[in-house]
């Protein structure tokens, strides 16, 4: 892997930025017109207002830049391990992602990297950096001051998060909601960790802080193949249904109910999700909505699917329910303690 380092100076924080891919990387080259990826060693070059940040800036460009729509779990373990490796020699992270599967991979790394104590940012943009009205260049300025920021000499945003356009959300609340809308990030059900104005207003009731006695950095690479993602729709047939949970090495499954968690209580259902839980699937209920969050005592239909050993995923979204499941699963604990870890806000993913 190519680490370039750009600039030094001993009185300013020195962050690392990973440059993994995605649109925001892309410059059209003079000669064919083409877009291409950008060298971001040549950031100070390209963005000399930069400078004025007061931040020391090291590029660590990833070896193979993709595209987010082709990233797996093991790019979430390539991220981990640069930042686990660097871990000691920088105030924060700033993680240049493709937008489309970004806060996937937020989620991911938020739950992976365990004893997190410094700022980890997410950013990329709709628009590519070389390209005259890009909206990359502020999510990038910001994301860097973010990354950088102190209060009491400690870091400001000691946890993943994801910076867009004019807010900065917690990395595992979010959910790319438009494909056009520069503002294309949604955080349903938590607050900004900040505006971004003309000043920057940090939420500081919001931004979750490790504990002190918070030990040593470790990252979680162990994570679980067999999740799938089921969306319940009037008319979902039941031999699909069970096609897909008689599938071999399936463990957990994310069920996007309806409303507050409300599923069908037809008997064939209810008895096939019983049956998949007693194969030891865990099975977590998200809801289809925009926001809002599951509970499943409010209705008979949620209640029966309660009592069907369905667990309630709160206020989650399905990215933050997918990569929980894959880190949680991928410890291989006993049940009681999965469970316990599954019904538990490790990292501010939801509210009970
Ligand atoms: N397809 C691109 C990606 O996710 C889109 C983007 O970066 O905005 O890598």
């Amino acid at each position: 892997m190519q680490r370039i380092q750009v600039n030094r100076s001993s009185t300013c924080p020195t962050i690392l930025l990973i440059y993994t891919g995605g649109t925001i990387g892309m410059k059209r080259d003079e000669e064919s017109g083409a877009l291409v990826p950008f060298d971001f060693s040549g950031i100070y070059e390209e963005f000399p207002s930069i400078k004025r940040l007061h931040v020391n800036i090291d590029v660590y460009t990833m070896p193979k830049l993709i595209d987010s729509s082709n990233v797996q779990p093991s790019d979430w373990c390539d991220i981990a391990e640069v930042i686990r490796d660097h871990y000691e020699s920088y105030a924060g992270f700033v993680i240049l992602h493709g937008t489309d599967t970004m806060s996937y991979t937020a989620s991911a790394l938020s739950f992976m990297l365990e004893n997190l104590a410094k700022p980890v940012v997410f950013t990329g943009s709709q628009i590519p950096i070389g390209v005259l009205r890009t909206d990359g260049r502020e999510n990038l300025i910001t994301a860097i001051e973010v990354a950088s920021a102190q209060i009491d000499g400690k870091p400001m945003v000691p946890e993943v998060s994801l910076l867009f356009h004019s807010r900065l959300l917690r990395g595992n609340r979010t959910h790319k909601g438009s494909a056009e809308e520069l503002d294309a990030f949604r955080s349903p059900n938590y607050p900004s960790l900040a505006e971004v104005g003309v000043k920057m207003v940090y939420n500081q009731a919001a931004i979750s802080r490790p504990r002190e006695e918070c030990s040593e950095l470790q990252i979680a690479t162990m994570l679980s193949e067999g999740v799938a993602v089921i969306k319940l729709f009037p008319g979902i047939g039941e031999y699909t249904l069970r096609a897909i949970l008689a599938v071999e090495g399936l463990r957990g499954v994310v069920l996007e109910t309806y409303g507050a968690g409300n599923a069908p209580t037809s008997e064939w259902f209810l008895e096939l999700m019983r049956q998949t839980v007693e194969r030891g699937v865990v099975v977590m209920n998200v809801t289809q909505c925009e926001n809002g969050s599951v509970e499943m005592q409010l209705y008979e239909t949620g209640q029966r699917l309660e009592a069907a050993g369905v667990l309630s995923a709160y206020d989650m979204t399905t990215e933050a329910a997918i990569t929980k499941l894959m880190y949680v699963l991928g410890k291989n604990l006993p049940k009681d303690e999965t469970l316990h870890l599954l019904k538990t806000p490790l990292r501010g993913e939801f509210t009970l």
